[in-house]
């Protein structure tokens, strides 16, 4: 299976052959295909999968025909993996300019509020510092999101993030699409996915 045969538009295909990707990995070739006749899908897959760009490609590919602010919102149980997950979403947007923003603790919310400001067409962050901003910060709002990704689910509710999760939950549109992605299926997750997703596609990288 080529990237084309995904159903992916040229510029997306153009960027993942500037990365050097010559063909799509198992959870991309899972993934993309339902993802982009607007399923939810539920993955169980590790990183180094290739499962960010499993969600990245189908959310830009939504973005190129409906080019609006604040379209998909990623939460991330670490700082580490939202940087990363940002940096992916740069590189395969590039072509088309997408503008990221990375809403992480530890660094001061200023800066994020000014890059807030700028209209970001992705958010990338961890469930505390995401739902500090969109409490705070003037102008942001989650209320015409298109996608959500939750990445690491198991880990987004580990951590203590499930509180911030539920209201995150309750600020953004029920109307929308769900990526969930976990490296096991735990109870919790399971929960999880019954709220927030709707007839998933199951897929196993
Ligand atoms: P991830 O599991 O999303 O953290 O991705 C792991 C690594 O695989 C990242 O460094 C990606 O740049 C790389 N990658 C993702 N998709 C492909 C692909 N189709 N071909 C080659 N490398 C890829």
């Amino acid at each position: 299976k080529s990237f084309k045969d995904l159903g992916l538009s040229d510029e997306l295909i153009e960027a993942c052959d500037k990365l050097g990707w010559k063909t799509p990995l198992k959870i991309q070739i899972q993934a993309i295909p339902p993802a982009l006749r607007g399923k939810d899908v539920i993955g169980i897959a590790q990183t180094g999968s290739g499962k960010t760009a499993a969600f990245a490609l189908p959310i830009l590919h939504a973005l190129l025909e409906d080019p609006n602010p604040f379209f998909a919102c990623v939460l991330s149980p670490t700082r580490e993996l939202a940087i990363q997950i940002s940096e992916q979403f740069e590189a395969l947007g590039s072509v088309i300019k997408v503008k990221c923003a990375v809403l992480v603790g530890g660094l001061p919310m200023a800066k994020q509020s000014i890059t807030l400001a700028t209209k970001p067409h992705i958010i990338v962050g961890t469930p505390g510092r995401v739902l500090d901003h969109l409490k705070n910060t003037k102008g942001f709002s989650l209320g015409k999101l298109k996608y959500l990704v939750l990445d690491e689910a198991d880990r987004l509710l580990n951590e203590d993030f499930e509180e911030s999760l539920n209201e995150i939950l309750g600020m953004i549109p029920r109307k929308r699409r769900t990526f969930l992605f976990s490296a096991t299926m735990t109870k919790k997750v399971e929960k999880l996915q019954r709220v927030c997703l709707r007839n998933p596609v199951k897929i196993e990288a």
